[in-house]
């Protein structure tokens, strides 16, 4: 049994895994960087270590700091959170050389998953279906050009390397295709520094759904069911729900199963989502993220299960505590991410908070690490809390979330609280009627 956790994140997620080490009995120790002497994570851990500056590559992005503060304080295993070190496969390395449990799965799945044409070549192999595309890398025009005309247009030119929506551009036809295969090579190499891109058949009007797994390392795997997270701002995720209000008993079932035999052909440990796009019925594999989500509360709500709790228990050793059968989907939850940015501009804006409340009462939910008179720093991601709501159905769902919304204080900043207040009124998102443009054309208008 572990005794001691530390958690190498900040904000909402570190305190997320706080609040389950305390139920488990595990001390937890807090990591922070000078900026986040102050913040919620420090306070609420058993032990607190500042491992440097501001700067992120610093701090919570440096190994050495991090590997060191576990030394320090005799932690046996440290939970990644979301972003920062958590999918990095020499860090889960590194610490597997010096005795520490990583809480999540092998360097070697982590490597896997992590380039996206060896992660499509797994997922073909494992029998989860695929976008059509091309075989591996494309090297020139020529072959992008017979890619193209054997798949049909539009097609979409996406860099190998990529993450966070960069790197990707569309054809509509071989006339734009020289442009968008040379502009997309060129940002590949700009943000990741390998030029080498894949091709895809651009589908045009998907939802987001992505199927949440989970394996013990030793063979077992089952899946949570889907969320449906099409509602996005620059390929970013802003509101989230499960279950998909478009997928049927059936279709989750099918699409379930072949995930959780995939986990489990794999001998993946730990929490796992598996990114398809959905369009007229089929299931397209574009991508695996071997970590927790952020958006994992909304299965958490419909299952009744921790998923935090779950990782710390397959990382031990042990088994999780539930079967596929045991986990019945109940009801509706739906997320919303509280950011510190101005509208219509989405613009950061950090500052001081003057005022907190935190909404309550039944089927609500509030992770976030804000508290009256924190100032929050503009080093980091603009997040600031997430609002999650459980009905009965999909409708209680939304009707709580508004009147939530509406309970919620954030005084001092700005923050995209009306932007869910305008969402909430449109008839598509009362009907869940979107797909994964729907957002972006709904902002054109927007005035905030
Ligand atoms: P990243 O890792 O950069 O986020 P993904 O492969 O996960 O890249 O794709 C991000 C988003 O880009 C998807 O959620 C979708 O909105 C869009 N996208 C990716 N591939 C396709 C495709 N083949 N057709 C249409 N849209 C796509």
């Amino acid at each position: 049994m572990f005794e001691k956790i530390l958690i190498a994140n900040r904000g909402e997620i570190a305190l997320r895994v706080i609040r389950a080490c305390r139920e488990m009995g595990i001390k937890s120790v807090a990591v922070h960087s000078t900026a986040d002497a102050d913040a919620m994570h420090v306070r609420m851990a058993d032990e607190a270590v500042c491992i440097g500056p501001p700067s992120g590559t610093q701090s919570y992005l440096s190994i050495p700091a991090i590997v060191s503060a576990c030394e320090i304080t005799g932690a046996d295993a440290i939970h990644p959170g979301y972003g920062f070190l958590s999918e990095n496969a020499s860090f889960v390395q590194i610490l597997e050389d010096h005795d520490i449990t990583f809480i999540g799965p092998s360097a070697e799945h982590i490597r896997q998953m992590g380039d996206k044409i060896t992660a499509k070549d797994t997922a073909k192999a494992l029998g989860i279906p695929v976008v059509p595309g091309s075989d591996g890398g494309v090297p020139d025009v020529e072959t992008a050009k017979r890619v193209a005309a054997d798949m049909g247009y539009p097609v979409i030119i996406k860099a190998t390397a990529g993450g966070g929506g960069r790197g990707m551009k569309v054809a509509a036809t071989e006339a734009d295709l020289e442009t968008a295969f040379q502009t997309a090579r060129s940002e590949a190499k700009a943000a990741f520094g390998n030029d080498e891109v894949y091709m895809e058949k651009y589908l045009q009007k998907p939802r987001h759904i992505e199927i949440q797994v989970f394996g013990d390392g030793q063979g077992g795997g089952v899946h949570l069911g889907e969320r449906d997270c099409s509602l996005q701002r620059r390929h970013q995720k802003v509101f989230e729900e499960a279950p998909g209000p478009c997928i049927t008993p059936e279709e989750r079932e099918r699409i379930g199963t072949i995930c959780a035999n995939a986990i489990a052909k794999m001998g993946y440990r730990g929490a796992g989502t598996i990114e398809f796009l959905y369009e007229d019925g089929e299931f397209y594999f574009i991508e695996m993220n071997t970590r927790l989500q952020v958006e994992h509360p909304v299965t958490e709500g419909i299952f009744g299960v921790d998923l935090v709790r779950e990782q710390i228990r397959v990382a031990e050793g042990m088994k999780m505590s539930f079967t596929q059968e045991d986990l019945q989907l109940s009801g509706h939850a739906i997320e919303v991410r509280i950011n510190a940015e101005r509208l219509p501009s989405f613009t950061p804006c950090p500052g001081k908070i003057t005022a907190f409340h935190a909404p309550g009462g039944l089927g609500v939910r509030m992770d976030s690490a804000l508290y009256d008179g924190y100032s929050i720093p503009p080093y980091y991601d603009s997040l600031i809390g997430k609002l999650i709501v459980h009905g009965r159905d999909r409708r209680e769902a939304l009707a709580r979330l508004e009147r939530a919304l509406g309970e919620l204080i954030v005084d001092g900043i700005d923050t995209t609280i009306p932007l869910f207040h305008a969402l909430l009124a449109e008839e598509d998102v009362q009907t869940g009627n979107y797909n994964i443009h729907w957002l972006e054309k709904w902002l054109e208008t927007y005035q905030g």
